[in-house]
């Protein structure tokens, strides 16, 4: 890339890029060869990333635990200036609590030493173990405070679980009295959910991880989760999992089971649902470089609500941000997609 910062009139900050340590994908790989977890999602993605001799699993395993000279490489062939890096699904969650909370540390010191190395070049959110809510909200609260991270990350359910169940408020307090983002991405689908994507290979990110993604931002959201904690700001990727399609019938229909008192899980809200979406939420472009679907979201939500992101390096594309330097926006927007909304919301 010939052009700079400078010469452009932005930096080009990524958001939801993945890493994970070379420890977890060792165990990620036990886990399978041991038969330790009969998860058919967990099987479908690591079975194949973790384990496939093709080029493209290959090429993912290598990039993805590559913290310096590749990854740098990379982000220079493609004219990505920083990357805020997030610990890939399923991240430590499908461990047992005690070692899911020691890896959650040990991954955020190692997050904390590269940021170290290349501080203009990598930002990052700290991991943690939902399986243990208490020690997740302390692990975020030492991952911001003492190691600098931006925010905290989960990969959507956690062995099934989703986190609408007040035992994990702990998690929310500790972000929203931190005033830092809960980025909400993907998991491999739940085992409660998988089963009719997976003939057809529709249970990864062609579709399957923004339903259950979707379906995990709606669960908070309908059962009161920022009725409780009102000033929570929750990212999602990929453009809001398709969220941002359904407003209006999730509206109407929300308050038709509210009248009805159809279920003590979908009571009243202060706010309709698409409300929460407008005001807790922020969404990147993972995966979504696609004008007609972020013009969509920019309506919605306001250009200070959509983040660019790639999705590096499961979406690893060279041409992406030439398409996204041509959105038919104004420079100042523009600066703030790639720039400005990831300074303020993530306080970079
Ligand atoms: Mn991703």
């Amino acid at each position: 890339m010939s052009d700079t910062p400078e010469t452009r009139g932005y930096k080009r900050i990524a958001t939801e890029e993945a890493w994970l340590t070379p420890e977890l994908l060792q165990r990620y790989v036990q886990i399978l060869d041991s038969g330790a977890t009969n998860d058919p999602g967990f099987h479908s993605l690591w079975g194949f990333f973790g384990k496939s001799q093709t080029p493209r699993a290959r090429d993912l395993y290598e990039r993805i635990q590559d913290m310096d000279a590749r990854r740098l490489a990379d982000m220079d062939a493609a004219g990505i200036d920083m990357q805020l890096l997030l610990l890939s699904a399923p991240g430590v969650q499908v461990f047992e609590a005690g070692l899911a909370t020691s890896l959650a540390a040990s991954s955020n010191d190692q997050l904390a030493e590269t940021i170290r190395r290349h501080p203009t070049r990598f930002q990052g959110l700290a991991a943690f173990a939902p399986q243990d809510p208490q020690s997740a909200a302390k692990e975020i609260e030492r991952g911001v405070t003492r190691l600098g991270l931006k925010g905290a990350v989960v990969n959507s359910h956690t062995q099934g679980e989703y986190l609408d169940d007040e035992k994990y408020y702990d998690i929310f307090a500790a972000c929203e009295a931190l005033d830092v983002p809960l980025y909400i991405h993907p998991n491999s689908m739940s085992p409660q959910m998988v089963e009719p994507f997976l003939p057809r290979c529709l249970d990864a990110a062609i579709y399957g991880f923004a339903a259950e993604t979707g379906l995990h931002a709606l669960r908070l959201i309908v059962g009161g989760v920022f009725d409780r904690f009102p000033n929570l700001k929750v990212v999602l990727g990929h453009l809001g999992e398709g969220l941002p399609f359904w407003p209006y019938r999730i509206d109407f229909m929300h308050a038709g089971i509210v009248r009805s008192n159809r279920s003590p899980g979908a009571q009243a809200l202060q706010k309709k649902p698409s409300e929460y979406l407008r005001d807790n939420f922020y969404y990147t472009t993972s995966g979504m470089p696609w004008e007609p679907s972020i013009s969509l979201v920019q309506r919605l939500f306001g250009h200070d609500k959509v983040m660019y992101a790639m999705d590096y390096p499961y979406q690893y594309l060279k041409e992406e941000v030439d398409m996204m330097d041509n959105l038919p926006i104004t420079t100042e927007q523009k600066k703030m997609f790639f720039q400005g909304n990831a300074e303020r919301i993530f306080r970079l």
